[in-house]
């Protein structure tokens, strides 16, 4: 069948008739996605500036010092700065917390923000929502390891408060080893990127000491509350993955996205050839249901979204609630230990004496 004919031919109107369910379903995802991402840059508000320390050359060494006695089972005191700086340890929980979970939150944003955009392409827009289930998983899973410390969602004691956030760290795991590579280039780096020891005892900024999760174990829990996700996902990669998946997405991608239509309808055309019904392939027309219910499917993990991220906004603020009473605390009961002039333990950002004025 040549281009000419394949653009003018009988079954044109009878194709555009079976997208309409994948448009409704594209259009649906679009205002779902549009509207989760409002949701979540609206409860990031406040977390973002929160936890600023200025860590100078002076600190870093006395961090060092304090790092070196504990390894020796020793605990280090004295200087105003090492109280300083072990007050500052002392407010890390939700520092941690907010580490593992706003860039997170920032990353489905960024997703949602661009599957909001209805003709990106059919790529694209698998590839965002296999991030969406990716990021959903993690952050399900670990919600919910969560509120067995803190049934009702929010932190009310420092005990507690250092038992959620280590379990809200893990959502840093990982298995490449940054520290070691940050100056490396890749032909250097060889084969083995991982820590060889990603179990360390003391978790840093470098992700070591928190442990890689696996992705695939995460799904299948949270697929026993939404059933269907695996599979999805299972879709997704297949989709996104030089495989199969290519074919369905340049071929269905000229009538999905008819901005793009005058671009890739030689290319797509060539590959309709080999899909549609008279050569006695059916892949091409069904795929177009599988796309509308990928599309449904998208819209349903979204949808979940707007409730975990009421979640970890409680999580975090009560978090910090706490920790900044705690600190307060602290520097009330032994205030000619700090210096005035420091940076607030608490985090606020604000020298010692603004800050107990101001709270
Ligand atoms: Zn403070």
């Amino acid at each position: 069948m040549s281009v000419a004919r394949r653009l003018a031919g009988n079954n044109r109107t009878e194709y555009m008739l079976d997208e309409s369910d994948t448009f409704e379903a594209r259009k649906a995802l679009s205002t779902e996605s549009s509207a989760a991402a409002s949701v979540i840059l609206n409860s990031l508000k406040g977390f973002q500036k929160t936890f600023v320390w200025p860590l100078d050359d002076e600190v870093n060494a006395i961090g060092k010092q304090v790092y070196d006695l504990r390894k020796q089972g020793k605990e280090p005191s004295g200087s105003p700065k090492v109280n300083t700086l072990l007050a500052r340890q002392t407010g890390a929980p939700p520092h941690k917390m907010i580490m593992a979970v706003v860039p997170k939150l920032l990353t489905l944003v960024k997703s949602c923000h661009r599957l909001a955009n209805p003709s990106q392409g059919l790529t694209e827009d698998i590839n965002d929502l296999r991030g969406v289930v990716e990021r959903f998983a993690a952050l399900e899973v670990v919600k919910d390891k969560s509120l067995a410390i803190v049934p009702s969602g929010k932190v009310k004691s420092f005990e507690e408060l250092v038992q959620v956030a280590d379990v809200i760290a893990d959502l840093l795991g990982t298995r490449f080893d940054w520290e070691a590579h940050q100056f490396t280039s890749f032909e250097e780096m060889g084969k083995k990127t991982e820590y060889t020891d990603p179990k360390r005892d003391e978790p840093d900024l470098w992700g070591r000491g928190f442990q890689a999760r696996n992705i695939l174990g995460q799904i299948d829990k949270v697929d026993k509350k939404l059933p269907g996700i695996r599979a999805y996902y299972n879709f997704c990669s297949e989709f996104v993955h030089p495989n199969f998946g290519d074919l369905i997405s340049t071929t269905c991608d000229k009538t999905l996205v008819p901005t793009m239509f005058n671009k890739v309808a030689v290319a797509t055309t060539y590959c309709e050839n080999s899909l549609n019904e008279d050569s006695g392939w059916s892949q091409y027309t069904k795929s177009r249901f599988l796309l509308a219910e990928a599309y449904r499917f998208g819209t349903k993990v979204i949808e979940q979204v707007p409730p975990q991220v009421a979640f970890y906004k409680d999580v975090l603020g009560s978090a910090i609630r706490v920790n900044r009473r705690n600190a307060h605390k602290k520097i009330r009961n032994s205030k000619d230990q700090f210096s005035k002039n420091d940076f607030c333990p608490c985090g606020s950002g604000k020298r010692i004496s603004i800050c107990l004025k101001t709270n």
